[in-house]
C-alpha cells in the first residue's frame, strides 16, 4: 500500500505526497507525517551497488508515491549533480576509528543542500502535478544554514520567490555573508532582532495568517515551506543514512546485517528524524545518538521524558542548533503516541501555552533507541583540537558537539558497535571559532585570513563557496523587529 500523508494534530484526512511538499504545514498547525514507515525494496547487498542517485530514487520513491518514476528521477538528476564538488556526493572519511558522513560537499557547504538542492525541484513538480498556477512564495526562518541552501535551491527558480528571516546577532560573519550577497530577484533576505526561534515562531505565525493567505491568494501567490517541517526537506535526508550503510558494506567494513550506530549534531530535530526514518525502513541501526550544544533542551528530554524550553537560549559556536523548539520532534512524540493525534495535539498546545510538557512512561518506554547528551563550548573546541593534534582532521563546530558526545556515550556504555557521525558543515563555515579551537594565536586574524590558514594546515583547498563570497558585493541589508515580520513580506510581494 502505498505512503500517504496525514497531520500529526488530525488523522481524518490524508493527502498525497506532492499535496505535502506544496502545503509544508497542515492547516491545523501540525505537521505532515507518513501514515506508515515503508520497508526497502532492495536488499543491502543491491543497494551497496548503487550510485548516491540510485540509492536516492529507491528510497525516495517508497515516500513519494504520486510521483512519477520520471518525475522522481529528474528531480534526483538536476539536483546531485556537479554542484557537488564530489561524485559520491556524501563520503564517507575515516578518522580514529569512526565514520564520518561527510554531509557539507554541496553548494553552500552544510548538511542542509543535501535535501535543499532537490527541494525546489520536488516543489515545482508538485505545483504542476496539482495545477497551481499561484507563484509559490518560499517562507523560511533560519538558524543560519537552511537560509543560505534555500537561497541558492531557490534563487532564479521560476514559478517561486523566496524569503528569509535569520537572527541578525546569532549567525555566523560567513553565514551572514554567504545570505546577504545573495542573488536573483526571487529573493529577500531580512534580519530580525530577535533569536532563531523568535524567527521560526514569526513564520509559523504568518504560515497561519489566514488573512494575509487570502490577499496574497489574490494577487497569485501561495506560502510553501523550506524549512525541515516540509516533509519534502525530510524525506530526500533519509537517503544518505541509507547510503552510508551500503557504502560501508560495500567496502567491507562491515558484515551484512551488523548494527552500526549514528549519531547526529541536532537542532530541529530533522536529521535525527531521518536516521530514525532510515532504522525504521530496515536499516541496521542499533542507537541514534542525539547530540546538543549548550542549548540541552533535548538532552534534557531525553533524560526525564520532560521537555521544557522556559530557560535561557545560549548563542554557541555551534548556532546551527542554537534552537529551544526542536520543531521535527513533534512527529516522533506522534509516533511513540502510537499514532495518536489527539495526544500529541494535546501535548503541543501544552508547549505553545506553557512551554513544557511531559510525555508518559508509556511513551519512553518507546525512546529506547535513542541516547542523548551534549557537549559544553570547552569541550566542543577540546575535541576540535584533539582530532587535529591526532589525525589532522578539521571538524566543524556542529560536528564537533557530534564527535563529543559520542566519546561520553562509549566512556558510559563502553558500546563499541562501528559508528556514523553525520558530519552537517564544513569547517570552512565557521572558521574563527574552528581555528581558535586549535591555536589561541589566530584570534588576531581576520576571517579570510583564517580562511586561508586553514586550508593551509588542514590540506583542503578553499571550497567554492566561501571563495564566491571574499568579494562579493552585499546586495540584502534589511532589518526588522520580529513584531514587524507580516510588513516585510507583505513589502517585498507588494501587496502591502
Ligand atoms: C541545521 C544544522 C544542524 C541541525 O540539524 P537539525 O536537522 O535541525 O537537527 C546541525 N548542524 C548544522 C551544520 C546544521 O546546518
Amino acid at each position: 500500500m502505498g505512503v500517504l500523508y496525514s497531520s500529526t494534530r488530525d488523522s481524518s484526512k490524508k493527502v498525497t505526497a506532492s499535496q505535502a511538499i506544496l502545503k509544508g504545514l497542515s492547516d491545523d498547525g501540525g505537521l505532515f507525517v507518513p501514515d506508515h514507515i515503508p520497508a526497502l525494496e532492495c536488499s543491502m547487498r543491491d543497494l551497496a551497488g548503487k550510485s548516491y542517485q540510485e540509492v536516492a530514487y529507491e528510497v525516495m520513491k517508497l515516500f513519494l508515491t504520486d510521483f512519477t518514476q520520471d518525475e522522481l528521477s529528474g528531480c534526483i538528476s538536476r539536483a546531485y549533480d556537479s554542484k557537488f564538488d564530489t561524485e559520491v556526493i556524501a563520503p564517507l572519511v575515516e578518522a580514529e576509528d569512526t565514520y564520518y558522513l561527510e554531509l557539507f560537499h554541496g553548494s553552500t557547504i552544510a548538511f542542509k543542500d543535501m535535501a535543499l538542492s532537490i527541494l525546489p525541484h520536488l516543489m515545482i513538480t508538485s505545483a504542476k502535478k496539482n495545477h497551481v498556477e499561484n507563484e509559490i512564495v518560499i517562507l523560511t526562518a533560519t538558524s543560519g544554514d537552511t537560509g543560505k541552501a534555500a537561497l541558492a535551491g531557490f534563487a532564479g527558480v521560476e514559478g517561486t520567490r523566496i524569503i528569509v528571516f535569520y537572527p541578525k546577532n546569532g549567525v555566523s560573519p560567513i553565514q551572514e555573508k554567504q545570505m546577504v550577497t545573495q542573488k536573483g530577484d526571487n529573493t529577500c533576505v531580512v534580519g530580525i532582532h530577535g533569536n532563531f526561534d523568535d524567527a521560526q515562531t514569526g513564520v509559523k505565525t504568518l504560515f497561519n495568517d489566514k488573512e494575509l493567505a487570502a490577499q496574497m491568494a489574490a494577487c497569485g501567490l501561495q506560502f510553501s515551506s523550506a524549512n525541515s517541517i516540509n516533509i519534502g526537506r525530510l524525506v530526500p535526508q533519509v537517503v544518505y543514512y541509507v547510503y552510508s550503510y551500503a557504502k560501508l558494506l560495500a567496502e567491507g567494513r562491515i558484515e551484512d546485517g551488523e548494527e552500526i550506530n549514528v549519531v547526529v549534531p541536532t537542532g530541529n530535530f530533522g536529521n535525527i528524524l531521518a536516521a530514525f526514518y532510515a532504522k525504521n525502513m530496515g536499516v541496521p541501526i542499533h542507537k541514534l545518538i542525539c547530540a546538543s550544544n549548550e542549548n540541552k533542551v533535548l538532552y534534557d528530554f531525553f533524560s526525564t521524558g520532560r521537555y521544557d524550553r522556559n530557560r535561557e537560549f545560549v548563542l554557541t559556536s555551534s548556532p546551527s542548533m542554537d534552537i529551544l523548539i526542536s520543531s521535527n520532534l513533534e512527529r516522533l512524540i506522534y509516533r511513540i503516541a502510537g499514532d495518536d493525534a489527539k495526544k500529541n495535539a494535546e501535548l503541543m498546545a501544552a508547549l505553545s501555552q506553557t512551554g513544557c510538557y511531559e510525555i508518559t512512561e508509556q511513551m519512553r518506554k518507546q525512546l529506547a533507541d535513542f541516547y542523548g547528551n551534549y557537549a559544553d563550548e570547552e569541550e566542543t573546541a577540546k575535541r576540535i583540537k584533539s582530532m587535529y593534534t591526532n589525525t589532522g582532521y578539521v571538524l566543524d563546530t556542529h560536528t564537533a558537539v557530534a564527535s563529543a558526545v559520542y566519546q561520553k556515550y562509549v566512556a558510559e556504555t563502553g558500546d563499541r558497535t562501528k559508528t556514523v557521525i553525520a558530519s552537517t558543515a564544513s569547517p570552512f563555515k565557521f572558521t574563527r571559532n574552528v581555528m581558535n579551537a586549535i591555536d589561541e594565536k589566530y584570534d588576531s586574524m581576520s576571517d579570510f585570513e583564517l580562511v586561508d590558514e586553514l586550508s593551509r594546515i588542514g590540506g583542503v583547498d578553499v571550497p567554492n563557496a566561501i571563495e564566491e563570497i571574499r568579494t562579493a558585493p552585499v546586495v540584502h541589508d534589511n532589518v526588522c523587529a520580529k513584531t514587524e515580520m507580516k510588513e516585510a513580506v507583505m513589502q517585498f510581494l507588494g501587496i502591502a
